[in-house]
């Protein structure tokens, strides 16, 4: 694999200092861009090549664009943070830049260097970087690599050019009132991901088959869907977008990585800051009904959610077709809050990184 100098042509910033910090005032998640954005193309034959750092901005795609129809597209989610002195940092970039091979090779697309993945989001963070929210609260940079088929032409087949991109957008604190419970619906007929299938990649396509489940879970009253597994429609999978944890007293288990889980890198984080802090912590297979009856009969004390967005979330209500329970009296756990500001510190880097997880720029 070839790596690639990205070269850099930045301009000036369309808006002034002023109207950037108005918006770092308030940058709720996705909704704004930073100044810049780093492209790199692969070609066959050639490899990956004419890395650039550019002015952000609108790609100009033909109708006939293979990605428009075939949906070839993976994409990763991490986090840039201010620390007290002012520098800036990434969590854990490599475990982001290893999913990204993954995904790429589930998708038959080319995979980009772990180091040209890294020297792509440290360029654009660099140049951006008084888009990064100042130290103290929960604010961040959130960093969306991405890669798209270019090939222009219609046949169901693995293009032969791609484009890879990372873009930035400044995001708030997900909780800015404090940590709030988020209410589940579990689907036990909609899946979202099948054995053999697409689920331990992070594309597109995963999220397209989440939102009708997504808009059921609405309808229900719940914020967030959690999906059970493909064959027998039993056993705990994951939510839409961030993985789970249930916690008996002071063990707390995820669900064993099945194939059709996504890999979380906060998941995996929080294997280690529990075992840090004195916890077992333990990968495993639960069922809805053991849920339901450990919820019931009180052994299940906690359940939460965890991934890159809201770092964890705890989870409240649960609904099921025709019964409901609320998790640990709808109340934030006590473990819950405390593998959250345990990870926080270590990703704000108000405490010891003794795992050598943050890349500081
Ligand atoms: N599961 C899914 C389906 C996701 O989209 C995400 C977010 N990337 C996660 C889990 C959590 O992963 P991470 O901790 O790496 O953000």
């Amino acid at each position: 694999m070839t790596t690639p100098t990205i070269e850099l042509k930045p301009s000036a910033s369309p808006l002034s200092g002023a109207e950037r910090e108005a918006i770092l005032a308030s940058p709720g998640f996705g909704r704004h861009f930073t100044d810049h954005m780093v492209t790199i193309k692969w070609t066959e034959g050639r490899g990956w090549h004419d890395g650039q750092l550019v002015p952000y901005g609108p790609l100009s795609i033909d109708p006939a664009n293979m990605t428009l129809h075939y949906a070839q597209e993976i994409f990763e989610g991490l986090k840039a943070y201010r620390r007290p002195d002012g520098s800036v940092a990434t969590f854990r970039p490599e475990k982001n830049a290893l999913r990204f091979q993954h995904s790429a090779r589930r998708l038959a697309m080319p995979e980009l260097p772990v180091e040209t993945f890294i020297e792509a989001i440290d360029t654009l963070v660099r140049q951006d970087r008084d888009w990064v929210p100042a130290h103290g609260g929960e604010e961040s940079l959130y960093l969306r690599p991405f890669m798209i088929a270019t090939e222009i032409g219609l046949g169901v087949k693995p293009a032969n050019e791609y484009l890879f991109l990372v873009i930035a957008s400044p995001a708030g604190a997900y909780f800015p009132g404090g940590v709030q419970p988020v209410s589940i619906w579990l689907s036990e007929d909609r899946v979202r991901a099948v054995p053999g299938g697409m689920g331990d990649a992070k594309t597109g396509g995963n999220y397209a088959a989440s939102l009708l489940a997504q808009a059921e879970a609405a309808g229900h009253g719940c914020a967030q869907v959690c999906y059970v597994d493909a064959v027998e429609h039993k056993w705990i999978e994951e939510l839409g977008g961030m993985n789970l944890y249930f916690v008996y007293g002071d063990r707390i288990v995820t669900p064993s990585l099945t194939g059709s889980i996504l890999e979380g890198v906060t998941r995996d984080s929080l294997l280690t800051v529990a075992r840090d802090l004195g916890y077992t912590a333990e990968e495993g297979r639960i069922s809805v009904d053991q849920w339901q009856r450990d919820a019931e009969n009180g052994t299940l004390t906690e359940v939460f959610a965890c991934g890159t967005a809201a770092v964890i979330t705890p989870v409240g209500t649960v609904k099921r077709a025709d019964v409901e329970w609320q998790q640990s009296g709808g109340e934030p756990g006590e473990v819950t809050l405390r593998l959250r500001e345990a990870l926080l510190d270590i990703q704000r880097g108000t405490a010891e990184d003794k795992h050598a997880w943050m890349h500081v720029l």
